[in-house]
């Protein structure tokens, strides 16, 4: 999707802290922390939403949701605990139309979000 800003980040056609990336995932750090670790994990394949996610697409998924296991574990956040949070579409406070799994960690988590 040539005016998504994920892909671009994908591309490198917009900088990025990158903290991983393979053939299939890029992890990289929120431009607006919300907590002392802050990374986005998105897959390359532009996908706008959980919403369009699909059958075809659950090995990807699934190895999204690992990697975001193990750098929870990289970051040092696996023994106190951290939080993962997908947004998805307007009421779900979705603002990058590109899936993205965000992983907060360093600080106590309140429930519920506003
Ligand atoms: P969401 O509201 O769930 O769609 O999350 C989008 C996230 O992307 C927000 O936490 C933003 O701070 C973050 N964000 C927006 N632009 C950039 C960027 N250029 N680099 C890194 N993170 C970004
Ligand atoms: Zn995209």
């Amino acid at each position: 999707m040539s005016d998504c800003l994920f892909c671009k980040i994908v591309a490198k056609e917009i900088p990025a802290q990158i903290v991983y990336e393979d053939d299939d995932l890029l992890a990289f750090k929120d431009i607006n922390p919300q907590a002392p670790v802050h990374l986005l994990v998105i897959p390359k394949e532009h996908i706008a939403s959980l919403a369009e996610a699909t059958p075809a697409q659950a090995g990807l998924l699934g190895k999204l949701v690992l990697r975001v296991k193990l750098l929870a574990q990289e970051q040092g956040l696996a023994e106190d605990g951290y939080r993962v949070v997908v947004n998805c579409r307007d009421l779900g406070g979705q603002t990058v139309p590109h899936l993205h799994f965000h992983l907060l960690g360093g600080r106590f988590m309140t429930w519920p979000p506003g």
